[in-house]
């Protein structure tokens, strides 16, 4: 077997450069942990990007793709397949919604969400055609395809890229009244995160949500939650808008709905939303595969069996302490909800990568986010006393 410093420079050769991984390869994981090629240990505290809720390689959930695998994989949606109704059952129930509409990556559902939200406010709001217009947020992340970037605010994610897609306006997160005031007779949905994990993990005021719902109803504006990464147990409930007491319209889940075994998305709403869509209108060959989901309904059943949201809640708020009560000269703040939290360093700290590769050297795995954030988000299966080992380290390193 080839050793790590090989198969980074191979695929350092031939693949293109979109990322700046850590240097380490994995070849095993297992829960919270995972092992290079060397066979070192780590602990994972990234969860890829909250993917991996389930902790890696659930047994129950490799066993429906092994069992799923040896009947059917593909049908593509030209035909039925014998998986897809009960798991689309399952989830519209779980997040209370009427209807589903499954795809692959996060970023597809995203699309698919702006594209039904455009599409009542054509069919529903009587908006003029191609006025339709969608409020999202500064410093979102909803994807990376060219419709998706097109309303990010972070020059890189744009430029060299364009021409972009018109149609969205943004606004400060956290501001409800910014909301009010840019909704007009043509907008037809608000975009937004409940917690914007990539932009550092960022939370917003107290009673947001429920301003945001409240406005979004007065106006008749669709409320759009992107759950892909704070949904499925992440933050402490089941979804993070549970949090707020409220409900959105449109739920986009994806990452932790597979338990981080294949790309699953789904776009759940009303009948009335999701009812615009006609056959021919939009799809896609893998999405909604006899394969992906047995994968995602078994791995619903993992975070409801396992109490994961509830998991998250107790050892997230416990550790969040422990992240605040460390004495540091290099911690500017600790935030976050649940198992999703977030260290932003001081200016004088210097940059979050060094300290990620020196936890990296200790054998904990995490990963900066914008030069100043460290993300802290495990799996949610992870022992408690590997949680206050990562501490341990963490407390050298900042502390
Ligand atoms: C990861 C993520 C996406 C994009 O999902 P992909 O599967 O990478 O396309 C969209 N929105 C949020 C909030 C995410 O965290």
């Amino acid at each position: 077997m080839p050793s790590s410093k090989e198969i980074i420079e191979t695929t350092e050769k031939y693949g293109a450069h979109n990322y700046h991984p850590l240097p380490v390869v994995i070849a095993k994981a297992e829960g919270a942990w995972v092992w290079d090629c060397e066979g070192k240990k780590y602990l994972d505290f990234l969860s890829a990007y909250s993917a991996v809720n389930q902790g890696h390689c659930h047994p129950a959930i490799i066993q429906a793709l092994k069992d799923q695998a040896d009947l059917v994989t593909l049908t593509s949606r030209a035909f039925h397949n014998d998986q897809l109704g009960s798991f689309l059952e399952q989830v519209c129930k779980l997040a209370d919604m009427q209807m589903a509409l499954p795809m692959n990556t996060g970023a597809e559902a995203v699309e698919t969400a702006v594209k039904a939200v455009r599409k009542w406010g054509y069919t529903k709001k009587q908006v003029a055609d191609d006025q339709a217009e969608i409020i999202c947020c500064n410093d979102n992340f909803h994807g990376r395809t060219t419709t998706v970037i097109s309303f990010s605010s972070e020059e890189q994610y744009r430029q060299g890229f364009g021409p972009l897609t018109p149609g969205f306006k943004l606004i400060p997160f956290g501001d409800a009244s910014a909301l009010e005031n840019a909704i007009g007779p043509n907008t037809v949905a608000f975009l937004v995160e409940p917690i914007q994990g990539e932009a550092g993990v960022v939370v917003p005021p107290e009673g947001y949500l429920k301003q945001v719902r409240e406005i979004c109803d007065r106006h008749n504006v669709l409320l759009v939650l992107d759950e892909i990464q704070t949904g499925l147990g992440r933050t402490g409930k089941m979804f993070c808008y549970q949090h707020d007491g409220i409900k959105p319209d449109v739920l986009v889940l994806g990452k932790a709905i597979s338990g981080g075994v294949l790309p699953v998305s789904v776009v759940l709403s009303s009948n009335e939303v999701l009812g615009v869509f006609n056959p021919g209108d939009h799809g896609s060959t893998f999405g909604g595969c006899p394969l992906g989901a047995a994968v995602a309904g078994t791995a619903l059943n993992v975070l409801i069996e396992e109490k994961l949201a509830e998991r998250a809640s107790d050892l997230g708020g416990r550790f969040k302490d422990k992240l605040q009560g460390l004495t540091s000269g290099k911690v500017e703040l600790v935030r976050g909800k649940g198992l999703l939290l977030a260290v932003v360093l001081k200016e004088t700290a210097g940059g979050a990568r060094e300290y990620c590769e020196q936890l990296m050297e200790k054998g904990l795995l995490c990963k900066e986010t914008h030069h100043n954030i460290i993300r802290f988000a495990p799996p949610l299966v992870i022992d408690e006393k590997d949680l206050d080992w990562a501490f341990t380290l963490i407390k050298e390193i900042l502390g």
